[in-house]
Parts: structure tokens; C-alpha cells; sequence
């Protein structure tokens, strides 16, 4: 499974020379850019040593921001029609999008900031055993970036997400679901989601998700990672396909939740 595009892969090898090169460079906080303490700046106890800090690349006031957050998960049933029956799929967010929570998620999924990952599979992973013990799983899946998003930033956040779920719940990860549309699967969809309005989103995306070719879902308790949940549509289309395909439950988990 291929995790970035080549010219995304090409850039981050840059940046990577770059910091070899000039090891102190100008180097600041990846949410609010303030800049960091270069090391040894700072008393002992408050250096940010790989140790101290949970979230590399995070500023003091940034780190103590995202260390102060309680996980509060919510649990919320979402109705999804397959065929002539009605199925409840629990969605599980793990916080508010709000705040750092929503700073931290802009940056990472729009900014290359890919170190959050890990820190946001931390509050999904823990909403999911807050909220579901046992956590009757087989296998994840995820929901999938635009193809033309995907070569905009070079990488599908929410499948680098579901990765390091399923690492931490060591369960499998396929690639299940893909987007395009259905009538003519050689275009790509017209506009993005977030450019659309609340209906837009309601009644147009549906159809957008499908099923990849040849998957093998019979009897399959699935996960479905996704960032945020707002009006739902999405993981709706997402659950109706996996449904439809024959999976035997689905639950969606997701980072934060629309306020
Ligand atoms: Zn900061």
C-alpha cells in the first residue's frame, strides 16, 4: 500500500537534506509558530527532549495545551438505509473540533504536519476503548481522499490515520472503499466536499463512494476511520457500501466531531 504520491515523497526527502544540512535553522512550533527553543536554551526540566515532548515538533505553550485534553468521547447512532432495512451504525468521536483539536487537524491535514498522526490514533484508539469494551472488530478500513486532493498534498491523511489505528488495535487494514463517480468511473468528482454547502453534501455525496473491486467482506465487523464527522453524509455513503457489500457491522470512529 503506497502511503504518499512521488512528488510528496520527492519534497519530504528535501526537507529532510535541508534539516540535515542546517541542523539549527529557524525551527518553530508546527501549530502556532512561535518559535522554538533552540536546545540547551532552556533549565533542564522544562527542554523539549524527545522524552518530555509527546508531540514533537510542539512549542511549551502548544505541548501543555495538548497535554491538559481529556479524551470525551461521544457515541451517536446514525441511521443508514440499505436496500429496504434500516441499520443503526454507532459513530464514535473522540473530541470537539475545536480549538487546538481543530488547529492541530488543519495542520496536519492540510499543512504536511504528519507527526500529529500518531498523537490523533492516541485519541481515537482511546475514545474507541472508552466507549466499547470488547471492541468487536475484524478488520479497518478508512474513508478515501479525492483523487485530486490526494496529488494536491501528496497524502491521504485519513488512510495514514487508520494505519496507525490498526497498528495500535492490531487489527488488518484494507483499502475497501475508493471515490469517483459511479455513472463514469473515468472522471473524477466535480468539486470537493468541504466547497459544498450542508444540502449539497446531503444530497450529492452519496454517490461518490463505492466499493473497490473483488473485496471480500461476508461476515466482516468493520471499523471506518475517518477525521471529523459534521452533517455524517459521508460515513453514511461509506457504511452503505460496506453494508451493501456484505460486511456484518460497521462502526465509525472518528477524531472530533462538528460543534
Ligand atoms: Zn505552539
Amino acid at each position: 500500500m503506497r502511503h504518499f504520491t512521488a512528488k510528496f515523497a520527492v519534497r519530504r526527502l528535501a526537507n529532510l537534506a535541508i534539516d540535515y544540512v542546517f541542523p539549527d535553522g529557524n525551527v518553530s512550533c508546527v501549530l502556532c509558530h512561535r518559535p522554538l527553543f533552540p536546545p540547551g536554551a532552556l533549565p533542564r526540566i522544562h527542554q523539549q527532549t524527545d522524552e518530555l515532548a509527546k508531540h514533537p515538533g510542539v512549542c511549551l505553550f502548544c505541548e501543555q495545551e495538548l497535554s491538559s485534553i481529556h479524551v470525551a468521547p461521544v457515541v451517536r447512532p446514525m441511521r443508514v438505509r440499505v436496500g429496504n432495512d434500516v441499520a443503526l451504525v454507532d459513530v464514535m468521536s473522540a473530541l470537539r473540533h475545536e480549538g487546538i483539536v481543530r488547529r492541530a487537524i488543519r495542520q496536519w491535514k492540510y499543512d504536511g504536519m504528519l507527526t500529529a498522526t500518531r498523537w490523533l490514533s492516541e485519541w481515537v484508539v482511546g475514545g474507541l476503548r472508552f466507549s466499547f469494551d470488547p471492541l468487536e472488530v475484524d478488520a479497518i478500513t478508512w474513508v478515501p481522499t479525492s483523487l485530486h486532493r490526494l496529488r494536491m498534498r501528496g497524502y491521504d491523511h485519513a488512510q495514514l490515520l487508520a494505519l496507525e489505528v490498526a497498528s495500535s488495535l492490531d487489527k488488518p487494514l484494507y483499502q475497501w472503499l475508493t471515490r469517483g463517480t459511479a455513472k463514469n468511473s473515468h472522471s473524477e468528482p466535480t468539486w470537493s466536499q468541504t466547497a459544498r454547502n450542508k444540502s449539497g453534501r446531503q444530497t450529492g455525496a452519496n454517490h461518490e463512494y463505492r466499493l473497490v473491486r473483488n473485496v471480500e467482506l461476508e461476515g466482516k465487523h468493520i471499523l471506518l476511520v475517518d477525521d471529523i464527522v459534521t452533517t455524517g453524509s459521508t460515513l453514511q455513503a461509506c457504511t452503505r457500501a460496506l453494508l451493501e457489500g456484505g460486511a456484518k457491522s460497521v462502526l465509525a470512529a472518528t477524531v472530533a466531531f462538528e460543534v
